[in-house]
C-alpha cells in the first residue's frame, strides 16, 4: 500500500509550503472556549451585520419551493435585478460565492504559475491566500503611513508578468478609500486592476460605472456586509465585457447556490431597510470614533467603512484583545510588520460600542 509520505509526494510541493489563512471564528466556537453565553457574545471582529438580514429575506428563504433543484447557471433574474441596484447592463455582472469566489476566478483567468500580483498591505488577507493557490507571486508594494497606495512604486514595480493589482477601497483594515485619480493612473498600466469594494454601501463611493470604458477594470461587491448575508456567500463582479465571456466559462455552473440566489434578490426589494440599517451603522461608526478618540493610548483611524482600525500607543494591543475576550468581546488583533499593536474593531449596535467603551476602561 502506498504511504502517508508517498501520497504528500504526489502533492504540488508549493501548496504544501503555503500559509493557512487566519479565519474569524463562528460565535459558538468563541462561545465554547471563553464560557460565555453565545446570546452574551458580542462579535465585532469579522465586519458583520449586527442587525442581521432583512426579515423579508428570512421569509423568502422559508418559503422557497425549489431547493431541490439547480439553481441557474447563467443567474439571470439575479443579474437582472443587480443591473437596476449598480445602474450597470447586466451583461457586465456576474455573481459568486461571496466576493472571494470572484478573487480565486479573476487569478485563475489571469495568473500562470510564476506570474506576479501586485498586493498593497495592510489589506485583505485573500489576495495573496488565493494568488497563492494559483501558483502566482506576490508582489507587495506597502501603503503609506496614512495607508494611502503607492501609485509611483506600485508602477515601478510592473513587469511583463504582473497581471492582477488588487486594491480594496475602502481598505480592509484601514478604511480609508483610494481616490479616482489614483484608480485612472493603474488602469494606465498594461494590469488588471480589481477595485474590491466590499464596503461600498457604508462610504457612498463606488468605480462602477468606470467598468465599461476600462478593459481591464474589474469592481467587486458584495452582500456580506452591507446586506447582512455573509453566511449565504453572496458576492458579485462588474468586469468588462471580454472579460465576462471567459469567467463565464471557467466558473462552476451553479456557483451561487439557490439560497444566496434568493436572499440576495429579497435584499434588494428591500433596499428601503437595508439602507437604514447602513445609516445606523456609519452614525454609529462616527459616535464609537469620539468615544475611543477619547482614551490618549489609542490612535483611530477615520474610516468609510464599517470598522475602526486603532493602533494601542501603550503597547498594550494583545493584552487588551485578551482581556476583551474574557468579557466576551471580540475584535480583531493584528500583529504584522505594517500593522503594529493594533485592534480593528467592527461596528455594532449602540449597546455593543457602550459595553466595549465600559470594558475598555476596566481594562486600562
Ligand atoms: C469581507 C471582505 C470580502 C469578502 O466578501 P465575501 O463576499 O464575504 O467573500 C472581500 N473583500 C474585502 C476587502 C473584505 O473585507
Amino acid at each position: 500500500m502506498i504511504s502517508p509520505e508517498n501520497i504528500e509526494q504526489l502533492m504540488r510541493p508549493e501548496l504544501k509550503a503555503m500559509k493557512a489563512y487566519t479565519p474569524v471564528e463562528p460565535t459558538d466556537v468563541l462561545s465554547q472556549r471563553t464560557e460565555i453565553p453565545a446570546e452574551k457574545v458580542i462579535k465585532l471582529d469579522g465586519n458583520e451585520n449586527p442587525y442581521g438580514c432583512s426579515a423579508r429575506v428570512r421569509q423568502a428563504l422559508a418559503n422557497y419551493a425549489y431547493y431541490h433543484l439547480y439553481p441557474d447557471p447563467e443567474q439571470r433574474e439575479l443579474r437582472k435585478a443587480l443591473e437596476e441596484y449598480t445602474g450597470l447592463s447586466s451583461e457586465h455582472i456576474i455573481a459568486g460565492s461571496g466576493s472571494d469566489e470572484l478573487i480565486d476566478l479573476v487569478l485563475r483567468l489571469f495568473v500562470q504559475p510564476g506570474d506576479k500580483v501586485i498586493n498593497c498591505p495592510p489589506t485583505f488577507g485573500m489576495y495573496p491566500f488565493s494568488t497563492d493557490v494559483c501558483g502566482g507571486k506576490i508582489v507587495n508594494i506597502p501603503r503609506r503611513k496614512d495607508f494611502s497606495i503607492d501609485v509611483a512604486a506600485i508602477k515601478k514595480a510592473l513587469d511583463k508578468r504582473t497581471k492582477v493589482i488588487f486594491v480594496a477601497s475602502p481598505n480592509n483594515p484601514s478604511g480609508n478609500l483610494t481616490p479616482e485619480s489614483e484608480v485612472l493612473e493603474l488602469l494606465d498600466t498594461a494590469t488588471i486592476v480589481v477595485i474590491d469594494e466590499a464596503y461600498s454601501e457604508f462610504s457612498g463611493v463606488t468605480m462602477a460605472r468606470l467598468v465599461p470604458e476600462h478593459s481591464n477594470l474589474i469592481v467587486l461587491r458584495t452582500f456580506s456586509k452591507w446586506a447582512g448575508l455573509a453566511g449565504l456567500r453572496a458576492g458579485y463582479g462588474i468586469f468588462p465585457l471580454n472579460i465576462v465571456k471567459y469567467l463565464m466559462r471557467i466558473k462552476q455552473p451553479y456557483n451561487v447556490n439557490a439560497a444566496a440566489q434568493v436572499a440576495s434578490l429579497e435584499s434588494l426589494k428591500d433596499i428601503d431597510y437595508l439602507r437604514s440599517t447602513i445609516k445606523a451603522i456609519v452614525d454609529e461608526r462616527e459616535r464609537l470614533l469620539t468615544k475611543l478618540g477619547e482614551a490618549d493610548w489609542l490612535r483611530v483611524y477615520p474610516s468609510q467603512a464599517n470598522f475602526l482600525l486603532c493602533s494601542v500607543l501603550n503597547g498594550k494591543a494583545k493584552t487588551i484583545h485578551q482581556e476583551l475576550q474574557t468579557k466576551g468581546i471580540f475584535v480583531r488583533y493584528f500583529d504584522t510588520p505594517e500593522l503594529k499593536d493594533c485592534l480593528r474593531i467592527s461596528v455594532g449596535k449602540p449597546e455593543h460600542t457602550d459595553a466595549l467603551i465600559a470594558a475598555l476602561q476596566e481594562i486600562c
